[in-house]
């Protein structure tokens, strides 16, 4: 979905829309969106600039960090964004506000809505997703799933995975 920057009306307006999860493709090599996104947006222009702010919600499926297993995550988030048109930005204004993440640009009075919530879905993912926080993860000896059994594996004494296991396990009894 595009808006025109030109069409936005004095008084701004209301977006509520609900995205077909195909039309945002994959998010990146492990993050495909998996339900549909519901956004619901409020649009303004003050001078060139537009303001949008609102909510967007949506299930992810990500893969486990430790044990590679896909998972659904949810991401519900609020967004307040500017955006300024890029052409009329100085260089010095691009380097400032890219280090700005409410800061945005546009480009020939198009703002691309469907773009801008996928890139705000990517921004709520973990850099290190886990399917539980206390997932066991694989064994780095033979690969079994330790959420699932342990193995027999004999670790070297001191090995930080299995350190973690044994605190972890510590914690549970
Ligand atoms: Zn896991
Ligand atoms: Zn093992």
């Amino acid at each position: 979905m595009e808006i025109k920057v030109s069409e936005i009306p004095a008084e701004g307006f209301k977006i509520e829309m609900v995205a077909d999860a195909a039309d945002f493709g994959k998010l990146d090599e492990e993050t495909v969106i998996h339900r549909p996104v519901t956004a619901s947006l409020r649009v303004e222009k003050v001078g060139a600039t537009v303001h949008i702010k609102g909510e967007i919600d949506t299930v992810v499926e990500l893969t486990c960090s430790r044990c590679a297993k896909k998972y659904d995550y949810s991401v519900a988030s609020g967004l307040d964004l500017d955006l300024h048109p890029l052409k009329g930005a100085s260089e010095e204004e691009k380097e400032l506000q890219a280090g700005d993440l409410d800061v945005e640009f546009y480009e020939r009075d198009i703002i691309d809505i469907t773009n801008l919530l996928r890139e705000q879905v990517l921004l709520q993912v973990p850099m290190k997703p886990l399917c539980s926080e206390d997932c066991l993860g694989l064994c780095p000896y033979c690969g079994q799933d330790m959420n699932e059994r342990t193995c027999g594996c004999k670790p070297p004494e001191g090995h930080p995975g299995f350190e973690a296991l044994k605190d972890f396990l510590k914690d549970k009894g």
